[in-house]
């Protein structure tokens, strides 16, 4: 039977798995959810000995149906190669009584890389099998890192070409070294004088604009976009939840369906709602624990039953969950609401008119799995010294927000005996200064590469590929523009 997908507004028009991967957002701007949660019929004896590519099949040919195992696979193979500096993918390290899920071993190294790196191979092959000719143009307006990890993730694909904008003056200078030297011939990067926001409209007025899609039709090429509550990127992130367990289960750490809590730093939802998909499909987890920042929005959401973007946005040393609006959120109301669309729709109007809306007891009753806290930017930067003090393991900032998370979650409940998997979404070397001058305050006299070195001798780790690059490696886009000239560089760029 084919698992079928639908708009958490509208539940009565139905869409395959590759469908819904290449449409990306529904049309009445719902997320994509399957009709039901698939199970995970293969026994843990049997996951134990798999690689992460084997684990990642088992769990994603549960849900993208209409998928060919050959497809598949060649998807997986593609994405999860030598672009990751570990073989594992996704290893699992002991410190201080927790488990750390290292989700950073690819070639941005932070954790989107591990659907970024996929989602190419699924949207192409999806085009593919829903008979677009057309080769697929992803355009993205980032503030920073979504469009490195994209890039990387797009680079050589056949039958894909991207162009990402940034606002020149309004990305760090490391991040902007990382866009301008990606290779890979499909590849532009161009920075706009203007800021993030006018790189967004800009993009989204290209999207919207139906003269310059007949003459890109005409030219053989349509637009798509990576965008973050793709299914195709929501659906692999729930292998590596699968992959932890079976290799806790293989290493002897817990029995046979023994349950572990998982602890995921939060910011649109996603990788969350991904262990919380995990669960779904039968994987022994416990507690879902949701990690957030100063930008505590989902904290009061747990514990008040109202969700309330109104409020200042805080700038804070975990900069990937500075966020508001939780998108994904939308799918986890969506089931709780009973998959209710229109009692889902009438609070994501809410949401949208008023800023807030308020969920029923029956719902919150549906949110036991969960339990949502959060760390202030001092908590934060003291669990990120004392780990390191006490073990030499040494964490970034947003893996430090889970960590002192997890702190508060064993005072709060007691719960000190459960097995604990803490997701480490980035790498510590990507936010390098804010981790050094956490451990000691002398490090913030030193140069940014200085920082780099220091870091890899106390913490007794190589410095990884993707910074090396950034000293060494050319640069190949100086492409600027007005924000007017935005459509006129695509055209170019694909010699329309
Ligand atoms: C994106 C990101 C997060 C937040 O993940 P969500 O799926 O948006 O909740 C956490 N940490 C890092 C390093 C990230 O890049």
């Amino acid at each position: 039977m084919e698992l079928m997908y639908s708009s958490t507004r509208n539940d009565k028009v139905k869409f395959t798995a590759s469908q819904a991967i290449l449409k990306g957002l529904a049309d009445d701007g719902g997320l994509f959810v399957p009709e039901h949660i698939p199970a995970l019929d293969v026994s843990m004896d049997a996951l134990k000995d798999m690689s992460y590519q084997e684990t990642a099949y088992e769990v994603m040919s549960r849900f993208f149906t209409d998928f060919t195992e050959k497809e598949l696979k060649d998807c997986i193979n593609k994405a999860y190669d030598s672009k990751f500096d570990t073989t594992e993918i996704a290893p699992l390290v002991d410190a201080d009584g927790a488990y750390y899920l290292e989700l950073f071993h690819g070639p941005t190294i932070a954790f989107k890389d591990m659907a970024l790196s996929i989602l190419p191979h699924l949207l192409i092959t999806s085009a593919r099998k829903n008979h677009v000719k057309n080769d697929i143009v992803i355009l993205t307006a980032t503030s920073g890192d979504t469009g490195k990890a994209a890039l990387a993730g797009f680079a050589d694909v056949e039958g894909t070409k991207i162009v990402v904008f940034y606002p020149k003056n309004g990305v760090s200078p490391i991040q902007e070294k990382q866009m301008v030297t990606q290779k890979g011939e499909n590849t532009m990067v161009v920075g706009i004088h203007g800021n993030f926001d006018q790189a967004q409209t800009g993009v989204k007025k290209m999207f919207n604009d139906s003269a310059l899609e007949a003459e890109l039709d005409a030219a053989g090429y349509q637009f798509s976009s990576a965008n973050s509550i793709n299914i195709g990127r929501l659906i692999p992130q729930v292998a590596y939840y699968v992959y932890a367990y079976a290799k806790l289960y293989k290493n002897g750490v817990i029995a046979k369906d023994e349950k572990i809590n998982v602890v995921v730093p939060t910011g649109n939802f996603g990788n969350i709602l991904a262990a919380f998909y995990a669960k779904n499909m039968g994987l022994p987890i416990a507690k879902l624990i949701c990690a957030s920042n100063e930008n505590k929005v989902l904290y009061d959401f747990f514990s008040t039953g109202t969700y309330d973007k109104n409020r200042d946005f805080i700038l804070t040393s975990s900069p990937s969950m500075d966020i508001l609006i939780s998108s994904n959120l939308e799918r986890l109301i969506y089931r709780i609401a009973g998959n209710d669309a229109e009692k889902n729709k009438t609070m994501m109007t809410e949401l949208a008119e008023t800023g807030k809306y308020a969920i029923t007891d029956d719902m919150r009753a549906k949110l036991e799995d969960f339990y949502g806290n959060y760390t202030s930017e001092a908590e934060t930067a003291s669990v990120i010294k004392k780990l390191y003090e006490d073990t030499g393991y040494i964490i970034d900032t947003h893996t430090a927000v889970a960590a002192g998370v997890y702190g508060k979650y064993k005072k709060d409940t007691g719960d000190t005996e459960t097995k604990t998997v803490i997701a480490s979404t980035a790498s510590p070397f990507k936010f390098t200064r804010s981790v050094m001058d956490a451990i000691d305050e002398k490090y913030d006299a030193m140069g940014d590469f200085e920082l780099v070195d220091e870091l890899s001798k106390i913490g007794n780790v190589k410095v990884p590929q993707a910074i090396e690059e950034i000293r060494t490696a050319p640069v190949l886009h100086d492409t600027v523009c007005e924000v007017e000239e935005m459509p006129l560089v695509v055209k170019k760029f694909l010699g329309v």
